[in-house]
């Protein structure tokens, strides 16, 4: 089973890429008083170097679950989860946090930038937690909002910008630290589609450059720019389709 999904992820001729994360049996159930919730079940999933999965499903179907336990915001119940080769999931929440800054590129829906930092502090921010030096810091933050065309607005407030502007500097924040993984919860989804194409195609040009994605998507015209795409239906992986 794993063998064949394996085999399939790797486009005929193409040289496989690293495996960069890894998931065996993983399973998340959440606990409320009356009910448990298989948000995922028995999910076997490889991502290697340079490819652009999309995570597509009904609503409820557990995307933002898997998205948050592969960006390490969430534990699993069960299963085993590589990360460069490195078991994370047992790590303490101080070791999970410092791994998920430094190798862990988040875009969230609702950009989740901090109102009161500049765009320059919002990019900086991870870097300082990394206790990364003020010029490196400096160069980092300067280099990804040029990559997101955002560096003339580096000294304004989030809620100066547009929300296309704002998803910019989100990219530009989770690039800052070259990680091994982008991942995005709908980047699209609070935006009209002009912007929403805008960021698109950045996420697009980011790939081009050798960045691995993985993103949850509503939209099919989205799913289809990736190279892969991931269909789960009640926390099954029910579909796994190489497009190139
Ligand atoms: P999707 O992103 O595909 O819409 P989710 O991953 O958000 O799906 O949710 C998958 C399932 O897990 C749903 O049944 C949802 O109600 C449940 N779920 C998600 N988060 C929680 C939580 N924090 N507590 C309890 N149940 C949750
Ligand atoms: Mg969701």
């Amino acid at each position: 089973m794993t063998n064949d999904r394996e085999t399939k992820a790797v486009a005929p001729g193409a040289v496989p890429g690293k495996a960069l994360l890894q998931l065996d049996g993983l399973t998340k159930v959440f606990e409320t008083e009356e009910v448990e919730t298989h948000a995922l079940s028995n999910i076997q999933l490889t991502i290697r170097q340079n490819e652009w999965v999309a995570i597509v499903g009904p609503s409820g179907s557990g995307k933002s679950t898997l998205l948050a336990v592969l960006g390490l915001l969430d534990t699993a119940t069960r299963g085993s989860y590589l990360l460069d080769g490195r078991s994370v999931l047992e790590l303490s929440p101080t070791d999970r946090a410092k791994v998920r800054n430094q190798h862990i590129g988040f875009i969230f829906q609702s950009f989740n930038l901090i109102g009161d930092l500049t765009v320059f502090e919002n990019v900086e921010l991870p870097l300082t937690y990394r206790g990364l030096p003020a010029q490196e810091r400096k160069q980092r933050v300067e280099r990804a909002l040029e990559r997101v065309g955002m560096a003339h607005r580096a000294r304004h407030l989030p809620g100066q910008l547009s929300g296309g502007q704002q998803q910019r500097v989100a990219v530009a924040r989770a690039v800052a630290g070259d990680p091994l993984i982008l991942l995005a919860d709908e980047p699209t989804g609070n935006l009209d589609s002009k912007n929403g194409e805008a960021v698109m195609q950045l996420l697009s040009d980011l790939h081009k450059a050798g960045s691995t994605l993985c993103m949850v998507t509503h939209d099919p015209a989205h799913a289809r720019i990736a190279t892969r795409t991931v269909s789960l239906f009640d926390g099954r992986v029910v579909q796994d389709e190489q497009l190139r």
